[in-house]
C-alpha cells in the first residue's frame, strides 16, 4: 500500500497486507475515535465484522482520515445468521453500505457454525441459538461469487479446524487468501501454521495478547501473556516491551497480520511498534512458551464442536 512503510505480506491473490491490522471488537462506540487515531499514526489495515456492528465508525474515521480509500486494507465478516447461500450477497452489501465503499478487501466467513436464518445476529441472553442447516461449503462458494463481481478482492476464513479447512480446499475453487484465528505465544501451533504456508493461506492472528482480553473467563486465574517474563526479558535486548515481542513473534514468524486492537492511545501507537523482526534464538525462546491454551471456544454457545483437531481444545 502506498505510503504504508511497515511490513506488508503478499496475500495468494497478488494483493498485499499490512502486517498489523487494526481490531474493533467490542467497545462499540470508542471504535470511531481510535480507528481515526490509528489511521493518524500509520495503520492502514483494518479489521471489522458485522457482528461487531463497528462498520460505521469505521466508516467514518475512514472518511474523515482523507486516506484515500485505496491505501487502505478492510476487512469484515460474514455473520452466522447469513450462512445460506441466497443471504451472502445481501449481507455483504449491508457492510459494502455500512462501510460507505464498493469493495472489500478482505471478505471472511466468521465461524464455520451456522445459525438460523433472519434478522437475529445473536439470541437474547439465555436463549438458545438455533443452528442454522447451511452448510459452509455451499457458503463459501456463494462468497466465491462475490470475488467475481468484483465486491469482494479476496476471501477467506476464520476459526476453522483444520479437517474443515481440509475440506473446503477440496470442494471449492478458490484458495482462502486468510484464515483469521486464535494464535500467540501460549497457542503457537506450528503444525497447524505450516499446514497454512503448504496451502498458501496467509494467517492472520487475532487475539494476539492471549488472555489480556477481560472477556475470556479462561486464563484469569493466570499472569497475563504480555508480562510473561520470557517475553520481558527478550524485549529488553531491542527496547521493546512484552506485549511489542509478542506482535513481532507473529510478524517474524511471516505468518501474520495481527490485530492488537485498543482503545488507549499510547497503547494504539506502542501496538504499531511491535512491526520489528526477532532474532532466530529470540523466536525460538518465545516457541518454547507454548502451553496450548485456548482462550475463544464458544462450542458451547454456538452448538459446534470449533477446533476439535487443532491444540488448546477447551
Ligand atoms: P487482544 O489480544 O488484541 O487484546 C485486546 C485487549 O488488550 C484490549 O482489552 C485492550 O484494552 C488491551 N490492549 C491492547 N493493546 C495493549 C497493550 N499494548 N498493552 C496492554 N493491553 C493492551 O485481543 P482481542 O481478543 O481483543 O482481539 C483483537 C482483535 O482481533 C479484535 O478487535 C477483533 O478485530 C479480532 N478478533 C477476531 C475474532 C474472530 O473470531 N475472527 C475473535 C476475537 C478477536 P484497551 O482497549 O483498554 O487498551
Amino acid at each position: 500500500l502506498v505510503g504504508y512503510t511497515k511490513t506488508q505480506f503478499a496475500l495468494n491473490t497478488g494483493a498485499e497486507i499490512p502486517a498489523i491490522g487494526f481490531g474493533t471488537w467490542q467497545d462499540k462506540e470508542a471504535q470511531e475515535d481510535a480507528v481515526a487515531e490509528a489511521l493518524r499514526l500509520g495503520y492502514r489495515h483494518i479489521d471489522t465484522a458485522r457482528i461487531y456492528g463497528t462498520e460505521p465508525g469505521v466508516a467514518k474515521a475512514v472518511n474523515k482520515s482523507g486516506i484515500p480509500r485505496s491505501d487502505i486494507f478492510i476487512t469484515t465478516k460474514l455473520w452466522n445468521n447469513s450462512h445460506h447461500p441466497d443471504d451472502v450477497e445481501k449481507a455483504c452489501d449491508a457492510s459494502l453500505k455500512d462501510l460507505q465503499t464498493d469493495y472489500l478487501d478482505l471478505y471472511l466467513m466468521h465461524w464455520p457454525s451456522p445459525f438460523a436464518r433472519g434478522d437475529k445476529m445473536m439470541p437474547k441472553k439465555d436463549d438458545k441459538i438455533i443452528p442454522g442447516d447451511s452448510d459452509y461449503v455451499d457458503t463459501y462458494k456463494a462468497m466465491e461469487k462475490l470475488v467475481a463481481s468484483g465486491k469482494c478482492r479476496a476471501i477467506g476464513v476464520s476459526n476453522f479446524s483444520k479437517a474443515e479447512l481440509e475440506r473446503l480446499l477440496k470442494e471449492t475453487s478458490i484458495v482462502p487468501a486468510v484464515h483469521q484465528f486464535e494464535m500467540h505465544p501460549y497457542l503457537s501451533q506450528p503444525d497447524f501454521a505450516a499446514f497454512h504456508k503448504s496451502k498458501g493461506i496467509h494467517i492472520t492472528q487475532y487475539s494476539p495478547f492471549g488472555n489480556q482480553n477481560e472477556i475470556y473467563d479462561k486464563g484469569k486465574n493466570m499472569g497475563k501473556l504480555i508480562d510473561d517474563p520470557a517475553l520481558t526479558d527478550i524485549g529488553r535486548k531491542y527496547g521493546k516491551s512484552g506485549a511489542q515481542v509478542a506482535l513481532a513473534w507473529g510478524i517474524t514468524n511471516g505468518h501474520s497480520a495481527v490485530i492488537p486492537k485498543s482503545k488507549t492511545p499510547a497503547r494504539i501507537k506502542a501496538n504499531f511498534e511491535g512491526d520489528f523482526k526477532l532474532d532466530a534464538e529470540d523466536v525460538k525462546k518465545v516457541d518454547a512458551l507454548d502451553k496450548k491454551m485456548r482462550f475463544n471456544d464458544p462450542s458451547e454457545t454456538f452448538r459446534w464442536n470449533f477446533y476439535a483437531d487443532l491444540d488448546g481444545k477447551n
